[in-house]
């Protein structure tokens, strides 16, 4: 039963994992006791944008709860097929900084490798929902211009695999991938951001932390959590994983509406990720993504959150309210009102 209490057991494969996962609206809400007439749900956004739910992130919903946090982020309305003006397929311009396949280079010092172009889970607000990923699929010997690229930019000194999520990509080519960037002497750091050690906790396996920890390079993982209700123990236990083996742990969130949209709920969100000695990074503005304006916030509304945030927690677990503005040269911070 989805909700009943998990006992910590052999964490299964999780590529396993991730073909078992759910991706039909009736079997999502059918597994929590909610029907379809109940909520707006859509099958044309299915077909825009599949459904796609791992079970160990469903396992997290409460059943009978149509406002559940985390189904929210997951479910298909028919709110996506509303046009609304200042809404784009591409809204931070990604397109124009897409120098070769498979990078995106905007911010001086750092680029982001698009590693894997699938994801384990689809959140509906994703502002990556309309990328070209097909274009940026890659083999291993179209790599080489990409590793190319990073050779011959000596102002970098950090790769960040993104997505997509990099962890839908496999060990063996990751590896691989790795040590061809560890060879370019002037990269220091590698970042990872990545849903899927939420998502699917046994990611975090030992194929995972042999690579990550064989490099030369200095590895951190962004972590993609927006609710307290996205961590149990199997999440923690993965984040530990990680930390015991020196990896650092940073986590991004995303403000949207009806999921996280109070002072309440990001100061748990924070506490939560302190427990698990998280230090919380970014809180992003909303990038405005055609088929997801149901979850914007209005500007001031976001800043009156972070204000009151601001009040009810020591400043070290406090995330930097940004967001990506096209053509920055690095994200903009937003000053609370
Ligand atoms: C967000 C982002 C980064 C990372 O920025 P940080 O502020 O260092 O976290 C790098 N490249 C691109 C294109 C980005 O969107
Ligand atoms: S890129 Fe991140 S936010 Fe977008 S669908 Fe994948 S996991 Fe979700």
């Amino acid at each position: 039963m989805p909700n009943s209490p998990q006992p910590i057991t052999i964490t299964p494969d999780w590529k396993v994992e991730l073909s078992r996962s759910v991706t039909t609206i009736n079997e999502l809400l059918g597994s929590l006791n909610l029907s379809a007439a109940e909520l707006s749900t859509s099958q044309q956004a299915v077909a825009d944008f599949p459904l796609r739910v791992p079970r160990p992130f469903l396992a997290r919903m409460q059943p009978n709860n149509p406002q559940d946090p985390l189904l929210l982020q997951v479910l298909p309305v028919m709110a996506e097929q509303t046009e609304v003006e200042g809404y784009s397929p591409d809204p931070l311009d990604e397109a124009s900084h897409n120098p070769i396949a498979g990078i995106v280079h905007k911010y001086a010092n750092r680029l982001l490798l698009v590693v894997s172009p699938a994801c384990a889970i689809n959140c509906r607000y994703c502002f990556r929902r309309h990328f070209p990923y097909q274009e940026n699929r890659q083999s291993r010997e179209q790599w080489q211009d990409a590793l190319d690229y990073i050779r011959n930019a000596t102002e970098i000194n950090e790769v960040i695999y993104s997505g997509g999520d990099p962890l839908a990509a496999n060990d063996h080519f990751l590896a691989w991938l790795t040590e061809q960037i560890a060879e370019i002497k002037h990269i220091k750091r590698l970042r990872i951001h990545t849903r899927l050690p939420v998502v699917i906790p046994s990611r975090i396996d030992p194929a995972f932390l042999a690579w990550a920890t064989a490099t030369r390079l200095k590895p951190i993982v962004v972590l993609h959590i927006n609710h307290a209700n996205e961590i149990d123990n199997e999440v923690s236990a993965s984040i530990k994983r990680l930390q015991d083996c020196g990896i650092k742990v940073l986590n991004q969130s995303v403000l949207l509406r009806g999921i996280n949209d109070s002072a309440a709920c990001l100061a748990e969100l924070s506490e939560k990720l302190f427990d698990c000695d998280v230090m919380p990074y970014y809180l992003h503005l909303f990038d405005p993504v055609a088929g997801a304006s149901h979850f914007d916030i209005e500007d001031s509304h976001a800043k009156k959150i972070y204000a009151d945030l601001q009040a009810i927690l020591p400043g070290f677990l406090v995330p930097k309210l940004v967001r990506e503005i096209p053509n920055k040269k690095s994200k903009t911070t937003i000053a609370p009102e």
